[in-house]
């Protein structure tokens, strides 16, 4: 089986790892010639994201790559403590979350699909003429992962929605931790006036930072510099204190939503990762390794070389995959909602946390942590 991935991010390298093990001929062509393109600060992998990762080989390396966050702390604007649980698992789940560089994630991603025999073309974009010319030319398979703007989605469907301004822009940078008393392996969350500051200690003593600022309208995030940062964040001391210590900046990114993705595949074309779901609220990275192990799951329980065998394991996928993205994204709406409440849903907020938080976080996040993403052929 011929397939074209189009997009080397981290759902088009998992795919091509977990495409590899069924036996495929994988090609993938990424449009820029570094792991991260121009996009990344760091990612959080959850448990669900993590136990997806062990299954396509690569959790050593991605441990490795990145370091352990086993705590979740939240916080008022006013420094007022909100609760604390264990960060994207259930206390007593040893896949403890693991904070990383998107780089570095899709480094190691593509390190194990190269040695498993995919070949990774970077520098090559690829636009609808050629993924037209890919299916025309006798390619088994076209896998769109090439994220939120993807062009395989609109070669799918002309008529699928388009990403829109999700009344947010983040900008991420590292701090100097002298003096700031951060603990490493806690990730805290501040519920700022105008959106969230999320902050981590590394384990070289540096803080890392990402400051997620609401906005109405979308920003000219290329001008945002610290002095802006420190004024938008000004009613909240800790982000303050941690910005004022800023060593270097990763720039600036606007946040775009997209409704819901009618279809997810055709005949021979299929969407994974953000291309189809742009979930955010930290799970982007995981259901994208999630899509690719299911994909590869279902065209290896079709035996593809049968007569109709890719349409009806596509089929499979769509159908296994969309009640627990279409959830996610429900999920998300509601962390976006809680990011950027008005001030009376706020003072309500920082009343129910401390009580209800800690104690229904982990039943009610059970069905997100605790998948089990099933196994692929060695
Ligand atoms: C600031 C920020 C913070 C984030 N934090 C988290 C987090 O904490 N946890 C988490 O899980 N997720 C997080 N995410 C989201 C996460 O990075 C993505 O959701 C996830 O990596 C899914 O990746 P993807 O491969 O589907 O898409 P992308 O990462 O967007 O990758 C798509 C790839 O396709 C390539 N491409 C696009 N068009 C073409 C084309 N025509 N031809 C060839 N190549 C093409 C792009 O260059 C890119 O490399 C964050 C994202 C941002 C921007």
């Amino acid at each position: 089986m011929r397939v074209v991935v189009v997009g080397g991010g981290v759902a088009g390298a998992a795919s091509a790892i977990a495409l590899r093990r069924i036996g495929a001929e994988v090609t993938v062509h990424e449009a820029h010639e570094e792991p991260a393109g121009p996009v990344g600060s760091f990612v959080s992998l959850a448990a669900n994201g993590l136990r997806a990762v062990a299954v396509l080989g690569c959790l050593p390396r991605v441990r490795e790559a990145g370091f352990a966050v086993p705590w979740q702390r939240m916080w008022s604007s006013a420094g007022r403590p909100l609760g604390e649980v264990a960060r994207g698992r259930a206390r007593a789940d040893d896949m403890v979350s693991v904070t990383l560089m998107r780089a570095d994630l899709v480094a190691a991603l593509r390190a194990e699909a190269v040695r498993l025999g995919a070949r990774i073309v970077t520098g090559s974009r690829l636009d609808a003429a050629h993924v037209r010319a890919c299916l025309d030319g006798g390619v088994d398979l076209v896998v769109g992962a090439d994220g939120i703007w993807s062009g395989v989605r609109e070669v799918l469907d002309p008529l699928a929605p388009r990403p829109v301004y999700g009344a947010m822009f983040s900008v991420s940078g590292v701090s100097r931790a002298d003096g700031l008393r951060v603990d490493a392996g806690t990730f805290n969350m501040i519920f700022a006036r105008r959106g969230a500051f999320l902050h981590l200690g590394a384990p070289d003593g540096s803080v890392w930072w990402s400051a997620q600022v609401s906005g109405p309208r979308p920003a000219d995030v290329h001008a945002v510099g610290l002095d802006d940062l420190l004024d938008i964040y000004r009613t909240e001391p800790r982000a303050v204190e941690i910005l004022r210590a800023t060593r270097r900046t990763h720039g600036a990114t606007l946040h775009h939503v997209l409704a819901r993705v009618p279809r997810h595949h055709g005949d021979r074309l299929v969407l994974v990762g953000d291309a189809a779901h742009p979930v955010g609220a930290g799970q982007g990275a995981s259901m994208a390794l999630e899509d690719a192990i299911a994909l590869a799951q279902h065209l290896h329980a079709e035996g593809v070389q049968a007569e109709g065998a890719v349409g009806r394991a596509l089929d499979g996928y769509e159908r296994q995959r969309r009640a627990r993205v279409d959830k996610m994204a429900k999920e998300a709406t509601r962390n976006r909602e809680v990011k950027t409440a008005r001030p009376i849903a706020r003072r309500m907020r920082n009343v129910i946390m401390p009580i209800v938080f800690p104690r229904v976080y982990e039943g009610a996040t059970s069905w997100l942590h605790g998948h089990d993403p099933g196994a692929l052929p060695a």
